[in-house]
């Protein structure tokens, strides 16, 4: 089965086709200003390993941008099919699925019902999410579709891990609790760990570091995650890019009594902060490297930040499971630095965790732990779209 793999955003529109067959990417691409001056379509045919190609077309809205891609699918050079009819089903990526969704789903009327009303716990993300689902239907009313939400996967928490200590009528009337975000990839990551492990899922206990420009930890025990570093939104955690993570809530009461508005907050502690914030040199942690390097204390401050919090997250997370099997690296920083991910394991040996620096270093090594080490620590690739292609061929082969 050929499944497209849609990721909408409000003013742009990511695709993939999958060959679910062999499990590889046909064509991919990026549509890009749609509804603003200079609309372009980036389309790669992976197939027949063509350069990306760039289309210049007003794209008025995401309908416009759904039909160029299936142009493109479809065009005898730079296509990989003959025929729409030949995509099996749709997968869209929707951020929040709030308590609605604990596993991917077939869309239905009934669903699209449903995601509405979780629109109000992500009001940027999920409508143009909805925009995107709406636009393929019409253009492709007989393909079934299903929703992935980055919410899902955490939905296996338990209660003592996701509520907040407010009074529970806020939990109650607003749905105010930890929901975690980054799901897809957290399960992908952790399947992963399970087959290469090659042990039973409901045997391992598995510690997911998702470290990006957004970054979060996940404990996954037994296949399900029992508990997420990320909140109510992408904030909570650790440290990110320009995202503060977990600080004292008080410190927004401070900042607000001194006259900053909730928006200005809200832009400092999602925009402006984080190891770019801290730093004053780069959200990119190449960047931020180079310059701790060159005697930059302030960079070196915001990395020894970053480490020292996915490193506790590490420990609260074995000790929230009862133990650890393996821990997993993945993202651009967990997939591709050897230096943070040291930073981070260095002084878990007690605990097991201690990773051989030569393979630390060798790209594509999955398995970097040491040979005395008794928790493996994995380096694994993440894939949100294959993910979405593989949930969406569960739900419509069922
Ligand atoms: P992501 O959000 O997963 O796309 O990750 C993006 C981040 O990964 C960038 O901001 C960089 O900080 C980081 N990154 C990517 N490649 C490298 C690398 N080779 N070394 C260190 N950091 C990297």
């Amino acid at each position: 089965m050929k499944i497209l793999v849609i990721n909408a955003g409000s003013s742009s529109l990511k695709y993939q086709l999958i060959d679910m067959d062999n499990k590889s990417v046909m064509a991919k691409g990026l549509c890009e200003r749609i509804g603003i001056e200079g609309s372009n379509l980036q389309h790669t045919c992976v197939l027949k390993g063509l350069d990306k190609k760039k289309i210049e077309k007003p794209m008025k809205d995401h309908g416009d941008a759904i039909q160029m891609v299936i142009d493109a699918l479809v065009d005898p050079e730079i296509g990989v099919i003959s025929s729409m009819d030949e995509i099996g089903a749709v997968g869209h990526r929707v951020v929040h699925g709030a308590e609605e969704f604990t596993d991917s789903t077939i869309i239905t009327e009934a669903v699209m019902k449903a995601l509405d009303k979780c629109t109000p716990l992500a009001p940027l993300h999920n409508p143009p999410n909805i925009i995107g689902i709406n636009a393929c239907k019409k253009i492709m009313p007989d393909t079934p579709m299903v929703g992935v939400f980055d919410t899902a996967f955490h939905q296996t928490m338990p209660a003592k891990a996701f509520m907040y200590a407010l009074p529970y009528e806020i939990y109650e009337e607003d749905r105010i609790r930890k929901y975690g975000f980054h799901g897809t990839s957290h399960k992908y990551v952790s399947q992963q760990a399970v087959k290469f492990l090659g042990k039973d899922a409901k045997d391992l206990k598995i510690i997911t570091c998702h470290l990006g420009n957004g970054s979060s930890i996940s404990a996954v025990d037994g296949g399900r995650c029992v508990d997420t570093s990320m909140g109510f939104t992408p904030l909570d955690g650790v440290p990110m890019g320009t995202r503060t993570g977990s600080m004292d809530p008080a410190v927004m009461t401070f900042l607000m009594n001194k006259g900053m508005t909730a928006a200005e907050i809200d832009n400092l502690v999602n925009k402006k902060s984080g190891v770019a914030g801290v730093s004053g040199v780069s959200s990119d942690f190449r960047d931020l490297t180079a310059a701790a390097d060159d005697g930059n204390e302030r960079a070196r401050l915001a990395l020894d930040m970053f480490m020292y919090q996915v490193k506790k997250y590490i420990g609260a997370y074995a000790a929230a499971m009862g133990g650890v099997d393996a821990v997993v690296f993945t993202a651009g920083v967990g997939e591709n630095d050897a230096v943070t991910r040291k930073g981070i394991v260095s002084g878990l040996e007690f605990m097991g965790i201690k990773i051989d620096d030569a393979k630390n270093e060798t790209r594509g090594t999955i398995d970097i732990s040491a040979e005395d080490a008794t928790v493996k620590t994995l380096v694994i690739p993440t894939d949100e779209e294959m993910m979405i292609a593989i949930d969406t061929e569960r739900l419509v082969s069922e």
